[in-house]
């Protein structure tokens, strides 16, 4: 009991004096973080190793030239680019148990938990960040990374590297791409694929206990009730991906070439499914405009009867309250007709807005979840049908948004 509560006196203050040290702007380290030196006479202060800042560079602009931090592993060994363990032993001699006897490679052997920690390393714009990581508890060393706002940062310590622009051009990469694979280990369908027979939404899976696994979506019906209440719409993932996306491209293409062609296009199919709809609301809309001005004369007649005695009170009211209830019958319609009809004519301006997101999609060489929710309402999966000859054809459409279908 004793002990515990000494060594924790003691670890809270050699805490204490590293943060007085940070807040200094000094660092410790054993070691100074490649690209940089200790300086000669400075203590806990980092000056630019003109030896190995290249090494640094030559990453960070690999990285900015799109490369993930496995590509840029990869050609780090490729181009055999001596790693910072490997130059401490060179130096000073550290770690010779495993560089001394090693084989060659050993000098390049980079991996990629090293090249991102230093694609993520404020060191490198001149910035010192302590308190990574902390030990809860003296007796339990379970390090724990603090969250971000506890570490400490302390802004130009020394002289950076990397300009902050690339370096916040780097960060955005990593949190794309990092958003990227979360989408992909899911799916990015994630909603609007349905069966064409039963109306339920297809569920994903991945079929892992295979040489080459492989994801797919199959009906979710038909899954959980089985085979008397649907059949399985099997599709592979792959499959439905390339599908969707080869459809993107061909409409982003279209757009690019011929946007007034496309728009009429747009506007055809659109007509075709709405063009039978529209044409009755009009006319619903003109015999009911008719049968109002109609009801108005006949009823501005009546009162001129009934004011000239030629109809009694009595059949004035009568007639009157008909009047009125099928005049306000008539204005209810009128006003349902005016608005379905401008729903229609909102076509124009949705097949306008279709067009330009897919545009601005342009000729899109993948498939983000977001591109697929601004461009698809759903996709809708049909049965194969299974040759003899061991081929198959699947129907599937895809629903686009504001616009419907179209081929
Ligand atoms: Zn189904």
């Amino acid at each position: 009991m004793f002990n515990e509560w000494f060594a924790k006196d003691t670890s809270r203050k050699v805490k204490t004096s590293l943060n007085a040290k940070f807040r200094a702007g000094e660092r410790t380290f054993a070691y100074a973080p490649i690209g940089y030196k200790k300086h000669p006479d400075i203590k806990n202060k980092l000056m630019i190793d003109e030896e190995t800042r290249w090494i640094v560079e030559k990453i960070y602009e690999l990285a900015l030239l799109g490369n993930g931090s496995a590509k840029v592993t990869k050609l780090l060994i490729a181009e055999k680019i001596p790693t910072p363990g490997y130059l401490n032993y060179k130096r000073y001699g550290t770690f010779a148990n495993i560089y001394a006897d090693a084989p060659e490679e050993k000098s390049w052997s980079w991996t990629i938990a090293q090249v991102k920690s230093i694609l993520r390393d404020e060191t490198y714009i001149g910035n010192s960040i302590h308190y990574r990581e902390t030990n809860v508890s003296f007796k339990n060393k379970h390090r724990v990374r603090k969250d971000k706002s506890e570490w400490l940062r302390i802004e130009g310590t020394h002289e950076p590297i990397i300009s902050q622009s690339d370096f916040d051009k780097v960060q955005g990469q990593i949190a794309s791409r990092r958003r990227e694979r979360k989408d992909s280990t899911t799916q990015i369908f994630a909603g609007p694929v349905k069966c064409a027979d039963c109306g339920w939404s297809l569920s994903f899976a991945t079929k892992k206990q295979c040489k080459t696994p492989y994801s797919y979506f199959k009906c979710s019906r038909y899954s959980s009730l089985g085979k008397a209440y649907c059949s399985g719409h099997f599709i592979r993932y792959d499959t439905l991906y390339a599908y969707v996306l080869s459809r993107l491209q061909f409409w982003s293409g279209q757009a690019h070439m011929d946007e007034e062609k496309l728009l009429k296009k747009l506007l055809n199919a659109s007509d075709r499914e709405t063009g039978v709809i529209r044409k009755k609301q009009e006319s619903d809309l003109k015999r009911a405009e008719k049968r109002k001005s109609e009801v108005d004369a006949l009823f501005t007649r009546l009162y001129e009867d009934w004011v000239a005695g030629r109809i009694t009170e009595y059949n004035f009211n009568m007639l009157s309250a008909k009047y009125q209830d099928e005049q306000a019958q008539l204005d209810e319609q009128f006003k349902g007709l005016k608005a379905k009809l401008n729903e229609t004519r909102q076509t124009v301006s949705d097949a306008e807005k279709w067009m330009s997101y897919v545009k601005e999609a342009a000729y899109p060489t993948e498939l983000t979840a977001s591109l697929l929710n601004t461009l698809i309402e759903k996709i809708v999966v049909h049965e194969a049908d299974r040759h003899e000859d061991s081929t198959a054809e699947q129907e599937i459409e895809i629903y686009y948004r504001f616009i419907g279908k179209i081929d």
